[in-house]
């Protein structure tokens, strides 16, 4: 029997609990993003209404320390005086005009200035955009109908993406949601992660017929699965060999795990790359580039369509333009260092509890599995003890830390996370690792 600690403090949260019935009428399921809905831990979704550095606070006026960050967007934490000031400035001057800017340059020569694959970038609103777009060059580039992707790895809501079922090799990808057709999937073969001898046997398979494989820089969307040594560099070579694009989604790794995010780290040069979250400094901002001679097919210079009438916003570009000159390498040290202390504190307190568990890290990103042995792919992700993360999330919650509401989620610090927010988390980890400890299938 699962224990269900949400159900012991319904209550705890009355003017969220209100708001989620209110928005349960107008808004499918009473969220904008599934996730939000706290519907894999159970329990009211907490309405926030504001932001400073490493704290949250709900509508109930209570205070969290944030452990989401926007899903990784808020590198600096919330309300950066200098980002803020940026985008008054830029609000100030008007809030779109349909033509092109000087913040959209300069977004793009600091895009192309660290990340050294990147030879022309196009800004887009959203991760799933760019994802998508860099599929439709990909293919139109190779004249190719088929997609690799991996099992556990998200790229956004991209039709020909959320085929995720299947871990036999070269599987077609089976349509995981209603409303994407087997067409839209069936140019879709999900591969089991890490796994370069399937990618090999894919390639095999399909002689002439593969446009690019897709790959989650360091996978995040499954908890932390980082890469096996050699499995990126494998893949930029079997990609290079059989004439297709290796595409590295560094929608989440990207400015946040280094200056040059995770390309920094491994240093395999991709073909194309995609990236959003924070290099819109919590707007709407995403791109993807790469490759002159591949960029160059993409409308207007070249005949594959692409647009966008936000696209590269006055406000989303100069918060990101902000964000990205305040992330020097020092940023990226205060980062790395409140991410290591942090997981020092978790796996102590889990310890002591005698909990099983597995701390796994991508740069500053890291997540918890409830697992004895570590975790290399979605198959392995999936087998963990995920009721017991349901009664450490609660207790966190409870105790005002504020940890993705899944399992399957990385974490995300701030250079904003201080000495105090650190306490304050060290000070909820003993009774929540017990909670963990207690709870029960
Ligand atoms: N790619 C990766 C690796 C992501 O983590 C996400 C979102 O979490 C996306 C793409 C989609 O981005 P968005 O939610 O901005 O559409």
């Amino acid at each position: 029997m699962q224990v269900r600690i949400t159900v012991s403090f319904p209550f705890e949260a009355p003017v969220s609990q209100s708001l989620f019935e209110r928005a349960s009428v107008v808004t499918p399921g009473g969220v904008n993003s599934p996730v939000r809905a706290f519907r894999a831990v159970g329990g009211t979704p907490r309405f926030m209404v504001s932001g400073t550095g490493p704290y949250l606070t709900d509508a109930d006026g209570r205070e969290y320390v944030d452990l989401v960050c926007s899903w990784g967007p808020m590198i600096l934490g919330h309300a950066h005086p200098e980002v803020i000031a940026a985008v008054q400035e830029a609000v100030a001057r008007g809030t779109s005009f349909g033509t092109p800017g000087a913040g959209e340059v300069e977004l793009a020569e600091e895009i192309v200035a660290r990340i050294e694959p990147v030879e022309q970038v196009r800004l887009v609103s959203s991760g799933t955009e760019a994802t998508m777009s860099a599929i439709r060059l990909a293919r139109g580039f190779t004249g190719r109908p088929k997609v690799v992707k991996f099992a556990g790895c998200y790229h956004g809501h991209v039709d020909a993406l959320l085929a995720a079922a299947g871990s036999g090799v070269a599987t077609f990808g089976l349509p995981d949601t209603p409303g994407v057709t087997g067409a839209q999937a069936g140019d879709t073969i999900v591969l089991p992660y890490n796994d370069l001898e399937a990618v090999r046997a894919a390639f095999a398979a399909h002689p002439g017929e593969i446009a690019c494989v897709i790959t989650e820089a360091s996978p995040g969307n499954m908890g932390v699965v980082p890469p096996l040594p050699g499995f990126n560099q494998g893949l930029k070579d079997l990609c290079a060999a059989n004439g297709a694009l290796y595409i590295s989604d560094e929608v989440m790794t990207g400015f946040r795990v280094s200056k040059s995010g995770w390309y920094g780290i491994d240093g395999v040069r991709p073909d194309l790359m995609t990236f959003g979250k924070v290099m819109g400094g919590g707007f709407p901002a995403a791109a993807f580039g790469g490759r002159a001679d591949v960029m160059a097919q993409l409308a207007p210079a070249g005949p594959v369509y692409q647009a966008g009438t936000l696209s590269g916003n006055p406000i989303a570009t100069a918060a990101g333009v902000a964000q990205l000159r305040l992330l020097d390498d020092a940023a990226y040290q205060t980062v790395d260092a409140v991410s290591a202390e942090l997981r020092g504190l978790v796996t102590a307190a889990l310890a002591k509890e005698g909990v099983a568990h597995r701390l796994q890290v991508a740069g500053n990103m890291f997540s918890v599995f409830f697992s004895g042995a570590e975790v290399t792919n979605y198959d392995q992700a999936k087998a963990q003890e995920s009721f017991r993360f349901t009664a450490f999330f609660h207790s966190m919650l409870a105790q005002g830390v504020y940890l993705p509401p899944s399992a399957f989620e990385s974490w995300f610090v701030s250079t904003a996370h201080d000495a105090q927010a650190v306490e304050r988390i060290a000070a909820a980890l003993p009774a929540a690792a017990r909670a963990a400890a207690e709870a029960t299938e």
